[in-house]
């Protein structure tokens, strides 16, 4: 009842706003992959649609109201060969755009819309689960599509952590012996952790979700790059069949799979820019673009694997301070998380949920704190020794001199011959107390 009343005022609110102005489609991306083929319909304004299938040939058909046809569909670029082309039919009335999918074979559709987030406005998503997946592509992973982004937007100062916390809404992740759901599980610790970043000078967190809800795995990198993030960590909880297993695990993305996703970016090559920044332009001057994209692109990925392997180390050796580990080593795999190639990535598994006293402890608060806490000193550790260019940490390690104590040296004594507070090399070095030992390498601020 409840429910029928909102969606007769729901409706009312769409049809106001219909009236306000006509809408516009700006542009279309597909993103072909082996199982779920994506198309985004970028739009004006929010978009009000509705859609059925026909077979013979097999066709998806979508009707947006009070939308103009000016948008060419005959240059959009399908990628993979489940779509055959996109068009337009006659609308039901002549304020309406009527969009056809022409389909090579049978395929799934969810429609869905986004409201505008960091460079993009509002979309239209046409997910469409491929019916013979692995035969749309090659490649078997389904990357989130890249989008070009030719508003240079300023670099913020601050270092941007995504958080994405595992599962929400309809998907609970794995489900313990006590009943305890994944999703609740990462979704605290996930907010631990963005509490404890955004109270760091320099830092700030974005999260994939901050709340109970569902988002596809391919779209949480999506999410880290149009925030433009610097990081993402995934956090989840492990699950078994048997209740023995426990301990916590990271792991990095692999390197097949990153071959794969390599290979997968290179097909688009009028898509680089976004990826690239300012190294597209030089590309663009060469003979032999291909070659110095996958030179560069390659560099790009072999770094941002270098980094996640760098701070998957760091945050094992924080989480053994706090619980056993599964794995004492990061761990490759192809998660579909950690498919972005240009944003350094981890996935933390806290623990098995499975395990009747892992999961009593991931009940618990405190626990839960201890382990966003093993999480964020690592990944400020990590960001204090490799900051991103142009953030203010960056800027902080280049004015900062360091000096190795000899025999004899105290914290008091240093601070004298430099001229600087002992508080202030205290706050630069996190030292807790005076005491500094022989051969430790200090941090002397400038200031
Ligand atoms: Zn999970």
């Amino acid at each position: 009842m409840v429910r029928s009343i909102f969606s007769v005022m729901l409706l009312w609110v769409f049809v106001q706003m219909a009236h306000a102005a006509q809408n516009t489609i700006d542009s279309v991306r597909v993103s072909p992959s082996s199982d779920t083929t994506r198309v985004v319909f970028d739009m004006k304004y929010a978009p009000e649609f509705t859609y059925f299938t026909l077979k013979n040939p097999q066709r998806l058909v979508i009707d947006l109201p009070n939308t103009n046809n000016n948008f060419s569909l005959s240059n959009v670029d399908n990628g993979g060969d489940l779509i055959k082309r996109l068009r337009y039919s006659t609308p039901k009335n002549k304020s309406a755009a009527r969009v056809v999918i022409e389909l090579n074979r049978q395929a799934t559709p969810s429609l869905f819309a986004i409201t505008p987030a960091g460079a993009f406005g509002h979309r239209l998503v046409i997910d469409l689960a491929d019916s013979e997946p692995g035969r749309s592509a090659v490649l078997t992973a389904s990357a989130p599509s890249v989008v070009i982004d030719d508003k240079t937007s300023p670099r913020d100062s601050d270092i941007i952590v995504a958080i994405d916390a595992g599962h929400g809404g309809r998907d609970p992740g794995s489900i313990g012996p006590a009943g305890t759901f994944e999703k609740h599980i990462t979704l605290s610790v996930a907010k631990k952790l963005q509490a404890m970043i955004n109270a760091e000078p320099g830092m700030k967190a974005i999260m994939t979700r901050s709340n109970d809800s569902y988002i596809s795995p391919n779209r949480r990198p999506e999410i880290a790059r149009e925030k433009k993030a610097d990081l993402l960590i995934s956090i989840h909880a492990d699950a078994f069949s048997q209740p023995e297993p426990r301990g916590g695990s990271v792991w990095v993305l692999s390197m097949r799979r990153a071959d794969t996703e390599l290979g997968r970016w290179l097909e688009k090559s009028e898509r680089h820019a976004e990826l690239l920044g300012g190294a597209a332009e030089v590309i663009n001057d060469k003979s032999s673009e291909r070659y110095l994209t996958e030179t560069i692109l390659g560099l790009s990925m072999d770094h941002s694997m270098a980094s996640s392997h760098d701070l998957g180390n760091k945050v094992v050796d924080e989480l053994k301070k706090v619980t056993s580990l599964h794995k004492r080593k990061p761990q490759a795999a192809s998660f579909a998380v950690l498919t972005a190639p240009d944003i350094p990535s981890i996935l933390v598994e806290l623990g098995f949920i499975s395990n009747p006293q892992e999961e009593k402890n991931l009940n618990w608060s405190k626990y839960r704190e201890r382990l966003a806490k093993a999480v964020f000193t690592a990944t400020k550790q990590y960001f204090k020794q490799t900051p991103p260019d142009g953030t203010l940490w960056a800027q902080e390690k280049a004015n900062n001199r360091t000096h190795k104590v000899r025999s004899g040296e105290s914290l008091s004594l240093l601070a004298q011959r430099y001229n600087v507070k002992v508080s202030s090399i205290k706050a630069a070095n996190d030292l807790n107390s005076d005491v500094v030992r022989v051969g430790q390498v200090l941090t002397i601020p400038r200031t």
